[in-house]
């Protein structure tokens, strides 16, 4: 048996190990690979191993707290929080005091970071006067997960505390979702500007999405530099409208994670998977998220009691697959390092970007 990789394969992989990037003509030539043939297991080292040189072997683990429950009138068809899913019908707020045992309960486990995610109207106020409670609480990093925002809002979410925010324009955006993938870009654009970390996915990837709209997030999130990207996969919760394509299985998660690996190159501080896997921490990813609350994957309005993975779940997966949680992180030593003031955006393309608006 020969192990020689295809070498149009083999030319991309030694042009994509020294960091510096793909091209999305190679990027979309890598989706296409069977991640069982010796070409998939070689995309998935060249990755894993990209990362383990530049996360120096720093395992991440960024605690997700799901502060509230209500059936959202935004409706994002993926998601179990909807007013059309009608698992919720009632709003659900999760007491402030449950919030902060979350919070030292992540970092009693030695999370990362914490994650704060609301739904799209909860109260920007409420997620303010949490930020402010966890800050004054914690030393945990705080990172928070809503709707787009201003320049304004941006500045008070760091008076609050927080140091980062997780934002995606979804796959789908526009389509399965009332958002335009101008407003989400704006937002990014906003956290550059008022020094937010910005946090990044490909989501939520299934068996519907093509190979080039998937890549083209892929080079969104190296365009704007994120400080974490990665792929996260569409879960159908019960009688979700989107049951019919079906779900991509681990395997595929962990492909479609090591070419965004490859795409981002030496742009990111580390690399996400969700839901927790141990294939794609063998294909670039160094990040999981412990869950805890609300979660659009889950019908249940805690997660922990239904398909969130707990914090010593996450560090046991971690370990077990040879990263090391216990070292510092990577993410937020200096939000100055990520994003240079009247730094040039790494854009590839002429996109246009209108000034953010306050959004629901
Ligand atoms: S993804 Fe967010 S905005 Fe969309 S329906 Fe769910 S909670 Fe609402």
């Amino acid at each position: 048996m020969s192990w020689q990789v295809a070498r149009d394969i083999s030319e991309i992989l030694n042009k994509a190990a020294a960091g510096g990037g793909i091209d999305r003509a190679e990027a979309v030539r890598l989706m296409h690979i069977n991640p069982l043939s010796k070409e998939g297991y070689a995309l998935m080292q060249t990755a894993d191993r990209l990362s383990r040189q530049t996360f120096c072997n720093k395992g991440e683990s960024h605690f997700h707290i799901g502060v509230n429950v209500e059936p959202c009138p935004m409706d994002c068809r993926f998601c179990s929080l909807t007013k059309g899913a009608g698992i919720f019908t009632e709003r659900t707020e999760f007491p402030y005091q449950q919030v902060l045992a979350w919070a030292r309960l992540a970092e009693a486990r030695s999370a990362d970071a914490l994650n704060i995610m609301t739904t799209g109207t909860y109260s920007f106020e409420k997620l303010l006067e949490i930020g402010k409670l966890l800050k004054g609480a914690v030393s945990t990093p705080l990172v928070a997960n809503t709707r787009d925002i201003s320049h304004k809002e941006g500045e008070r979410l760091l008076a609050a505390g927080f140091v980062g925010f997780y934002h995606a324009v979804r796959l789908g955006e526009g389509r399965d979702t009332p958002f335009s993938r101008e407003k989400r870009i704006a937002t990014i654009s906003v956290l550059r500007d008022v020094g937010l970390l910005w946090m990044n996915c490909v989501e939520p990837v299934g068996p519907e999405h093509s190979v080039e709209e998937i890549v083209d997030l892929m080079f969104l999130a190296r365009q704007y530099r994120a400080a974490y990207s990665g792929a996260m996969r569409r879960i159908n919760f019960p009688g979700s409208p989107m049951s019919r394509y079906g779900m991509v299985n681990e395997l595929e998660l962990a492909k479609v994670t090591a070419v965004s690996r490859l795409v981002m190159g030496d742009i990111p501080r580390a690399h996400c998977t969700h839901e927790p896997n141990g294939t794609s921490l063998m294909a670039g990813a160094n990040l999981l998220f412990p869950e805890v609350g609300s979660s659009p994957r889950d019908n249940r309005p805690d997660s922990s009691e239904g398909i969130g993975r707990d914090a010593r779940a996450c560090r046991k997966m971690l370990m077990e697959m040879g990263w090391n949680p216990d070292l510092p992180s990577n993410c937020f030593g200096s939000v100055a390092r990520q994003v240079p003031v009247n730094a040039q955006d790494e854009r590839l393309g002429a996109e246009s970007v209108s000034t953010a608006t306050t959004t629901t």
